[in-house]
């Protein structure tokens, strides 16, 4: 991959990239987009200045266009921190350059830095074999989820009909929901989502009522069931969206902590690549699990016409992410290379893994014959049965009962667009000390054996 001996301040992150195919794709035309572009999305218009902003990187060009504060003015003079050093013991020293702190500090592309957005492309050409210029596109977001809202309302109109796995991440149901959009929940199980029963849904779907223009879906370590996709369930479902006329919004914050066998199912973003059409998939990235989830940069890969309706979206709500965020994060990228970016989160990874290790065991000693699981694969999620009586849901006993002897899990109830019940409770194994999952487990334990 790429080359970890990389300087700090380097311009460029460079490394030995997969070379683009020479064989030619049958990408979906631009034109295929637009007409699937929701009503918001085909009113957007560009912002007059910012859409000049690209001119003023021309050489020798004397730029009286935007409003922006002169650098001088700011306080801040310098930029220190320091970093855990994923190939030795001891931490690095990184300072921002004076151009990198103005250019953090200043007004900057609506899509990103330049230089970041490159490092996006060579990223997608090295883990899921996606090359530049082959009718995708990226920009950076606030986290990942800035981005599946703007993708959801470049997509969809109120009434809209979406697929989504059922359980689903709690966070994409108040962005379907604000849009007025109509979830189908799409069943899951330990294998991801049930392509069988999609099929069925859609074959029985009523010729009065547009079908569903798309599917969202978290593939590897799902928040909340911690499923991962196997690869014959990806292909099946890949195989639907071109029958069906769908595409599939790929939320991937997880796939770098992928901890499960070694042959690992290749992303929807990847396997797109082979398929007759080319283009069902937008693919969103966070580097919340790997660099800070504070630091809000995630990214979209998807698409150009989606990706720039995306943009103009930017453009009207936060003008771009934020380019103190997009400095410090680049400079730790550069710092990394590829390779680093490789070492340190299969580090994260491998942190993840002993910490599933460290709750499952707990589940055992106290959850054993009380409650049933999967083991998860990569993420950081545990998702259970309880074995209650009655009808078996979890909503009080999890609601009221556990925190009432100290313990806060989630109701599987969440996690379903339909609120109906659900004997399913969603735990986070990714902070705690092994003595608080112990004695969490063991008070949630008591509190099931209490309601039997
Ligand atoms: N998607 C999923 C499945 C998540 O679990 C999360 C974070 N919990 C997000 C999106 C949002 O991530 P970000 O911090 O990149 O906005």
């Amino acid at each position: 991959m790429g080359d970890s001996s990389t300087p700090a301040g380097d311009s460029a992150i460079s490394g030995d990239l997969p070379q683009p195919c020479s064989q030619p794709l049958n990408v979906l035309s631009d034109e295929f987009y637009r007409a699937r572009l929701s009503d918001a999305a085909k009113t957007r218009k560009a912002d007059g200045i910012r859409a000049l902003f690209p001119l003023e990187a021309r050489s020798g060009l004397i730029s009286l266009l935007a409003g922006k504060p002169n650098e001088e003015t700011f306080p801040i003079t310098s930029l220190q921190f320091t970093m855990r050093d994923p190939s030795s013991a001891e931490d690095i020293k990184l300072e921002l350059t004076e151009g990198e702190l103005h250019q953090g500090l200043q007004y900057t592309p609506t899509n990103g830095f330049e230089e970041l957005r490159e490092w996006v492309f060579g990223l997608q050409a090295f883990q899921h074999d996606r090359q530049k210029g082959e009718g995708w596109t990226v920009s950076i977001g606030a986290g990942s989820q800035d981005l599946i809202f703007k993708a959801a309302s470049a997509l969809l109109n109120p009434g809209d009909a979406l697929f989504v796995e059922a359980p689903v991440y709690a966070g994409v149901l108040p962005v379907f929901h604000s849009l007025g959009c109509d979830m189908i929940e799409a069943e899951t199980d330990a294998y991801g989502i049930c392509s069988g029963s999609l099929r069925t849904v859609l074959e029985n779907w009523p010729s009065t009522r547009p079908k569903p223009r798309a599917l969202y879906t978290v593939p590897y370590g799902c928040n909340p069931t911690g499923m991962t996709a196997t690869l014959e369930r990806r292909l099946e479902v890949l195989e639907l969206s071109r029958e069906h006329d769908f595409i599939i919004l790929e939320d991937d914050p997880y796939y770098n902590l992928y901890f499960g066998r070694s042959d690992r199912p290749p992303s929807y973003f990847t396997l797109d690549r082979s398929q007759p059409e080319v283009g069902r998939v937008v693919r969103f990235d966070s580097l919340s699990k790997i660099i800070s989830s504070g630091i809000r940069i995630g990214f979209v890969s998807g698409p150009n016409v989606v990706v720039h309706a995306m943009d103009q979206h930017t453009m009207a709500v936060n003008l771009q992410p934020s380019s103190l965020s997009q400095a410090v994060t680049l400079k730790v990228l550069k710092s990394w290379g590829y390779e680093g970016f490789a070492l340190h989160t299969s580090r994260i990874a491998q942190f993840y893994r002993e910490k599933r290790d460290i709750f499952e065991a707990a589940m055992q000693r106290h959850l054993a014959g009380l409650a049933e699981w999967t083991k998860p694969e990569a993420g950081m999620f545990f998702w259970f049965k309880l074995l209650l009586d009655g009808d078996g849901d979890s909503e009080s006993l999890i609601r009221t009962k556990a925190l009432e002897r100290g313990v806060l899990a989630i109701p599987g109830t969440v996690f379903l667009p339909s609120g109906r019940k659900s004997a399913y409770v969603r735990t986070s194994f990714s902070i705690l000390p092994a003595e608080q999952v112990d004695e969490a487990l063991r008070r949630l334990r008591d509190v099931i054996l209490d309601a039997r």
